[in-house]
């Protein structure tokens, strides 16, 4: 796959892209089959991170003294584009989720002794970890009304409750936990909970199993007891009663990061769709001449520019330092839709080979669906958009208050 240089950005960045994308289109695309295998392939594997360390683009979202590549928001936002043309990309540059997501938490969050024993390991690939704040019995969607509780006793905080959707559970070393530390009288609704990290060895953490998603038995989104579980004081991670702002931070960066990552994805489908059309034969004809399948194309076309603008966008408020709330629910709402109706057109498309795993379609069209619910469910992202909207107007502003 292609790109060209973009020219409101700099030569930097744009060099950073273009060795992505060579690195991408030439090593990891084709290699695709071999990188299923998993550990059977591992030679491949650790051929593609040494040549991804020698590009210096080794873990992009981390500060270059913490073992990583050092890239600005922006400059990540647009290789992030990139990275999703291949769902094996993340693994082999170092910047796979939950993992990315803890360590910039680290970065930010955590003291020089966390550091040394969490974050070193975890960018060097020595480790694993995973982020349990969803549980069973209480709504996600509200992280206010979490249960899973930590009580200070001695030098130690003394954690239970119940996790579960908890994506690498099965792999991981330590899990960063979101625990209730502060009682209803105390702070603001926002201020009752601290993120503490717990070793998975930890007596009376168990992981009960791996949560079966889209009919896959292992896909590692574990549920997890926590029964007393005892870790040091100095597991707290940031400030007590920082959790809910700590995951937001979290939460924020990371949608935008995600959507990019929707938009690399709609590019990988559009790309297949489009090559596809000009080369299958149907009906005394190539698909391509075919009106539904142009109608395909040209609609495609259209979310993506529309998905990709609106990210952009917002990225580029986030860089400026503006209140950039409003865009980020528009586009957790808007893009993943939008890659859902391109990955299904692309599906279509193919016929039966498009929903094999000889593709990546059909994982892309199943990431899509689940991204209308993980990181905060597209309902309570269009209350936020509309509450704030309205409440511009009601100051005097109009529609374009957010630019
Ligand atoms: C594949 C996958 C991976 C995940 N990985 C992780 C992880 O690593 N760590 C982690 O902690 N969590 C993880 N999650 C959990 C995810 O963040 C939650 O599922 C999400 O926050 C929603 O919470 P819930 O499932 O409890 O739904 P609920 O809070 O019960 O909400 C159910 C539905 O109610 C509706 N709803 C909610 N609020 C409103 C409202 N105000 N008005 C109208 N309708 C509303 C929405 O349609 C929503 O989908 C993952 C989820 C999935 C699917």
């Amino acid at each position: 796959m292609k790109i060209s240089p973009i020219p409101t950005l700099d030569d930097e960045t744009n060099q950073i892209r273009q060795l992505t994308a060579d690195l991408v289109t030439r090593e990891v695309i084709p290699n695709e089959h071999f990188l299923r295998r998993g550990k059977e392939a591992a030679e491949v594997w650790q051929r593609i991170q040494g040549l991804v360390k020698q590009a210096g683009l080794w873990a992009p979202h981390l500060p270059e003294a913490y073992g990583g590549a050092g890239l600005g928001f922006l400059q990540l936002a647009y290789v992030y584009e990139i990275l999703a043309w291949s769902p094996y990309s993340s693994a082999l540059f170092g910047i796979m989720a939950p993992n990315s997501g803890n360590a910039r938490i680290l970065v930010q969050y955590g003291t020089d002794a966390q550091k040394k024993q969490w974050l070193e390991p975890l960018v060097e690939g020595r480790i694993q970890s995973c982020f349990a704040m969803t549980e069973p019995d209480h709504a996600g969607s509200d992280p206010r009304s979490l249960r899973t509780k930590a009580v200070r006793d001695g030098d130690s905080w003394v954690i239970s409750g119940h996790k579960w959707m908890v994506s690498n559970a099965s792999r991981a070393d330590f899990a960063i936990v979101m625990c209730r530390t502060e009682d209803a009288e105390a702070g603001g609704d926002n201020e009752r909970m601290t993120q503490i990290i717990v070793p998975t060895d930890a007596p009376g953490y168990t992981l009960v199993r791996d949560v079966p998603v889209w009919g896959e038995e292992s896909g590692h989104h574990g549920e997890i007891i926590l029964d007393h579980v005892r870790v040091p004081l100095s597991n707290q991670l940031g400030a007590r009663g920082s959790g809910h702002r700590a995951a937001q931070d979290r939460l924020g960066a990371g949608r935008v990061y995600h959507c990019m990552n929707c938009v690399g994805q709609m590019w990988r489908a559009f790309d297949l769709m489009v090559r596809r059309a000009m080369e299958r034969e149907v009906h005394e004809g190539l698909l391509e001449t075919k009106q539904f399948i142009q109608g395909f194309i040209a609609d495609s076309y259209m979310d993506i520019q529309a998905a990709r603008l609106m990210t952009i966008r917002c990225a580029e408020q986030i860089e400026r330092g503006g209140d950039a709330r409003t865009d980020i629910s528009a586009i957790k709402v808007f893009v993943p839709a939008a890659l859902s109706r391109v990955a299904d057109r692309a599906i279509q498309v193919h016929g039966a080979l498009g929903v094999t795993a000889d593709l990546p379609l059909e994982a892309m069209y199943r990431g899509a669906r689940t991204l209308r619910l993980a990181d905060g469910p597209d309902e309570v992202h269009r209350i936020l958009i509309a509450k704030n909207v309205l409440a511009a107007y009601h100051r005097g502003d109009s529609w374009d208050f957010g630019s």
